[in-house]
C-alpha cells in the first residue's frame, strides 16, 4: 500500500512538499485551517492532489504515516498536538526535500541578516556560473525545486521554525550569523529553546562539511562548547585575531581559506557594520565552494542588496533617501544609524512591540538632525525623543512624512526610513511601507 503523507498548511512550502510527495509516489493529502490562495489550489488541482481548506478533518489526517508541517503553524496548535499523541512523525518541508536531492546545501540561519546573506551567496554562485537554486524563506520552496529542477547547489535561508522539524537533513555549509532574542512567544518564552533550534543547523554535519559562524557572538561561543563539532570550523570577526578565517583589518576585507583573498573594505557594495558580517559569511562560503577570487571580488562589489534593507532610493536636490523598512526592531535601526556618514533625518515609528529606545539614544544624538515620527500613535516617541533638542515632526501617513522630510532636509543630508517598529498600524506590511516611501520619494 502507498504510504500516506499529510501536509499541514498550504502555502509555498506546503504546496511544494505536496507536489514532491506526489511525484515520489505517496498518497498525498493537503489540509489548511485558513483559505488557500487560488494559484496554490490550481497547482494542486493540476496534479490531482486532494486538499481541504478552512478545516482539518481528523480521519483524513490521523491516518498519515508522516506529516509535513508548515513552519508558520505552532507546535501547540490543536491538530499538531493530536498528531503527536498518535506518535506520527512531523517533519519540515526542507527535511522532506533533502531526502530527494544530492545537491550541496548551503544553509543560512541567525536572528538577523539571513535574507541579505542568503541573497548575496546566491548572487556570487550565479556569477560563478554554478547551477544553483535559491530556497527556504525566499522565493520558491526547496521541495518544488527538487521536484522540478536539477540544481547542483541550493542556497537556503532557514528560520528557527524550519530547523525545529529537521532531523536527518545535513548542511554541507552551515552559516550561523548571530543569536539574539526573537520569536520567544513560540518557544515558551524560553530563550534556550530558541537557541537550541538555531544550533540544529549543526546536526549531521561531517568532517567534509563546514560551519561558518560569527565568533564574537556570546551566545554562539557559549553553545559551541556543548557540541562535538565534526565540520571544519570557519569563524569570522570584524577584528583580526587568532583563528579567524575571515576578518576586517585596516580597511581590508580578508578571507583565509583555502587560498587567501583580500579586497578593500570600501569596494564592498553593502555598507554598514552588520553587512560586514554578512559579507564575511558569504565570502567564506563562496571560497569553501571554490569560487574564484576574481568572481568573488566582482560579486561582492556589484551586489545590489535586497529590497527594503538599507536600499538607496534616490538623490533629490542633494539629499540621499534610504529605505530600511525591514528594520522592524531597535537593533536593526541601530545598525542602520551606525552606518550613516552624513547628517541624518530619521523616520521612526509604527506598531511598537514594547521597544526600549535606549540602545539608539547615543546614535540619534550623534547623527540625527531631524526626527520624523510616522505612526497611528506617536505618543511614546514624543515622550522619549522630544527632549533631545532635535527638531521633530509628527505625521500619520507616508505622504505627510515624505513631505516633512523634504522640507526639513538640506543638501548633504540623508533621509533614512528605519522605523524600529512593525508597520501594521498604517500599512499592509513592511513591503507596503517601503514601496509607498519609494514611490513618493521618486515623485518629489
Ligand atoms: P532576516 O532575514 O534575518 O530578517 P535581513 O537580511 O532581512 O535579515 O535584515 C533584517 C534587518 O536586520 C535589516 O534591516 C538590517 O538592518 C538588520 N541586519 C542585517 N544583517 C544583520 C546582522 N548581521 N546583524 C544584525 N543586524 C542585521
Amino acid at each position: 500500500m502507498k504510504k500516506r503523507i499529510v501536509v499541514l498548511g498550504a502555502a509555498e512550502s506546503g504546496v511544494g512538499a505536496a507536489v514532491l510527495a506526489q511525484k515520489k509516489g505517496f498518497d498525498v493529502f493537503v489540509t489548511d485551517m485558513g483559505l488557500i490562495k487560488d494559484h496554490y489550489k490550481q497547482m494542486l488541482d493540476e496534479r490531482n492532489i486532494v486538499w481541504e481548506e478552512k478545516q482539518h478533518t481528523e480521519e483524513l489526517i490521523l491516518n498519515a504515516d508522516e506529516v509535513i508541517k508548515s513552519p508558520g503553524i505552532p507546535e501547540d496548535a490543536p491538530m499538531v498536538l493530536k498528531i503527536k499523541e498518535k506518535n506520527i512523525p512531523i517533519i519540515s518541508e526542507i527535511e522532506f526535500a533533502g531526502r530527494y536531492t544530492n545537491a550541496k546545501m548551503i544553509c543560512i540561519t541567525g536572528s538577523n541578516g539571513k535574507t541579505t546573506t542568503t541573497s548575496l551567496i546566491y548572487h556570487i554562485f550565479k556569477n560563478a556560473g554554478y547551477n544553483v537554486g535559491l530556497a527556504g524563506n525566499i522565493g520558491r520552496s526547496l521541495a518544488l525545486q527538487v521536484a522540478e529542477e536539477n540544481y547542483d547547489y541550493y542556497v537556503i535561508e532557514l528560520s528557527s521554525f524550519q530547523l525545529d522539524n529537521m532531523y536527518q537533513f545535513r548542511a554541507n555549509i552551515a552559516v550561523l550569523l548571530n543569536i539574539t532574542p526573537d520569536h520567544l512567544d513560540r518557544y515558551n518564552n524560553n530563550m534556550q529553546n530558541y537557541v537550541d533550534a538555531k544550533m540544529r543547523i549543526l546536526q549531521n554535519q561531517t568532517e567534509e562539511d563546514a560551519f561558518v559562524y560569527w565568533a564574537d557572538d556570546p551566545i554562539i561561543q557559549r553553545e559551541l562548547n556543548k557540541y562535538g563539532i565534526k565540520a571544519q570550523i570557519c569563524p569570522f570577526s570584524i577584528i583580526r585575531k587568532e583563528g579567524m578565517i575571515g576578518y576586517v583589518a585596516d580597511g581590508e576585507y580578508v578571507i583565509n581559506t583555502p587560498i587567501a583573498f583580500n579586497m578593500e573594505q570600501e569596494e564592498l557594495s553593502l555598507t554598514g557594520k552588520h553587512n560586514l558580517y554578512n559579507s564575511l559569511a558569504a565570502g567564506i562560503s563562496a571560497k569553501i565552494a571554490n569560487v574564484k577570487n576574481e568572481v568573488l571580488r566582482q560579486s561582492l562589489s556589484d551586489f545590489e542588496g535586497v529590497e527594503h534593507r538599507l536600499e538607496k532610493v534616490a538623490r533629490v536636490r542633494g539629499v540621499e533617501y534610504i529605505n530600511d523598512s525591514k528594520a522592524t526592531n531597535v537593533d536593526a535601526c541601530w545598525y542602520a544609524l551606525e552606518s550613516m556618514t552624513t547628517p541624518t533625518i530619521l523616520i521612526i515609528g509604527g506598531k511598537d512591540k514594547g521597544n526600549d529606545y535606549t540602545a539608539i539614544t547615543d546614535l540619534v544624538k550623534k547623527k540625527c538632525v531631524g526626527l520624523v515620527y510616522l505612526g497611528a500613535d506617536n505618543t511614546k516617541l514624543h515622550q522619549f525623543f522630544d527632549g533631545f533638542g532635535i527638531p521633530t515632526v509628527d505625521t500619520h501617513s507616508m505622504k505627510d512624512c515624505v513631505e516633512a522630510c523634504y522640507k526639513m532636509a538640506k543638501p548633504g543630508d540623508t533621509v533614512l526610513l528605519s522605523p524600529c517598529c512593525a508597520s501594521f498600524d498604517l500599512f499592509k506590511n513592511m513591503e507596503d511601507r517601503g514601496d509607498q516611501f519609494k514611490q513618493l520619494v521618486r515623485s518629489l
